[in-house]
């Protein structure tokens, strides 16, 4: 590149293409990466509030967090559940302090009992007017299989003669924990449920 007496510049041949190609050259060089977005609290915020799982688990973590109990203790085991139902074993931490005295409002029966012949249409009724999905804790002997009085004419001998029940925790009548265990092992079923079958 020369400049004239007149002050102007002037370009011998190619010389101003080849400048710049030389400079293109050079950025291309410096440009192989891709240049990070510099507003890194964005990245931060997202990872901070985003949190991935599947509509099945999110349903199943409210079901078993909040499993609400139909008022049915015809016998003994009831005391034991009124206990797990105290402020020592505190069954509020699983969110199911609450009994209901409809069953429309429950989806949880705990046989705490013996349940007679002449109870149990009663019994059948309160689980048939719950709503899906719904289960049985089959609590005690008696609530398992009719317990000592299983040779009684009036006594049915296990309440899965007439519902069908999800988990059995023995005992006469069983501690607090053991129904505490209980409901945890149901927990975990309920965790398994699928809400949305393929085909
Ligand atoms: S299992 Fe024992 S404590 Fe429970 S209802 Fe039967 S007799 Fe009573």
């Amino acid at each position: 590149m020369e400049i004239s007496k007149a002050g102007e510049y002037s370009y011998a041949g190619m010389e101003l293409d080849r400048s710049e190609g030389q400079i293109i050259e050079e950025l291309k060089a410096r440009s192989r990466d891709v240049i990070p977005d510099p507003d890194q609290w964005l990245d931060e915020d997202l990872e901070r509030n985003i949190l991935v799982t599947t509509l099945d688990e999110v349903i199943n973590w409210g079901r078993r967090s909040s499993l609400w109990t139909a008022i049915c203790f015809p016998a003994c085991c009831a005391f034991e559940f009124i206990a797990a139902n105290g402020p020592r074993f505190d069954l509020a931490r699983f969110g199911m302090e609450i009994l209901r005295a409809s069953p429309r409002q429950a989806d949880l029966i705990i046989t705490a009992g013996t349940l007679t012949w002449k109870m149990a249409p009663s019994v059948r009724r309160i689980y048939e007017q719950m709503a899906e999905p719904k289960w049985v804790i089959a609590m005690g002997a008696c609530g398992i299989s009719g317990g000592i009085f299983r040779s009684s004419y009036n006594v049915v001998p296990g309440y899965n003669h007439i519902i069908p029940v999800d988990v059995y925790v023995p005992g006469c009548p069983p501690r607090p924990e053991a129904l505490i265990y209980g409901i945890q092992m149901l927990q975990k079923k309920i965790a398994k449920r699928t809400s949305f079958q393929k085909g």
